[in-house]
């Protein structure tokens, strides 16, 4: 379960001053009267930014880990054009499956909701590739309707904002 760490570093600094050491959750959320082993958990750590980790708790009677995800990641996840085309460019290059890119961008909101949204981007994304193509056909016309194939072929680092 996430919980939003209330602070106002930035992600540099939530980093830099390794800040999930002195990130605290009092009590158990499921039974603040305490009594049910509430204790901290081992720290895990994100993929992006380099060097993050969040900070964890476990509950053993509701059997569930509490991590506090910090603002400065949380206000990370509003979609503008090109945070879309970084969903789309995540799926694109991963190496895993779908559904472990989906747990790393929305580690706010569950498993199915996370996949969901990830594929909500991603047809977008498919949406405005075909699209381009058939605007520049001369430009795009033999390309494969990928970012990585289209960026190549434009000569441009983001597909979206650019054509924007
Ligand atoms: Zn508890």
């Amino acid at each position: 379960m996430q919980l939003r760490h209330d602070c106002q570093l930035t992600s540099e600094e939530y980093v830099k001053q390794r800040a999930w050491e002195s990130a605290s959750l009092l009590r158990c959320p499921e039974h603040p009267e305490g009594g049910c082993g509430f204790a901290r958990h081992t720290a895990y750590a994100r993929v992006e930014p380099p060097g993050m980790w969040i900070a964890r708790w476990y509950c053993p009677e509701a059997h569930l880990t509490f991590s506090l995800l910090p603002d400065c990641l949380a206000s990370r996840l509003s979609s503008t054009l090109g945070e879309v085309e970084d969903v789309a460019d995540a799926v694109e290059q991963r190496a895993g499956s779908l559904e472990a890119v989906a747990e790393q961008l929305r580690p706010d909101i569950e498993a199915q909701g996370a996949v969901r949204w990830v594929r909500r981007r991603v047809a977008a994304v498919a949406v405005a590739l075909k699209a381009l193509k058939g605007l520049l056909p001369d430009v795009l016309g033999s390309v494969a309707p990928t970012l990585v194939e289209v960026r190549a072929a434009l000569g441009v680092d983001t597909v979206l904002c650019s054509r924007r």
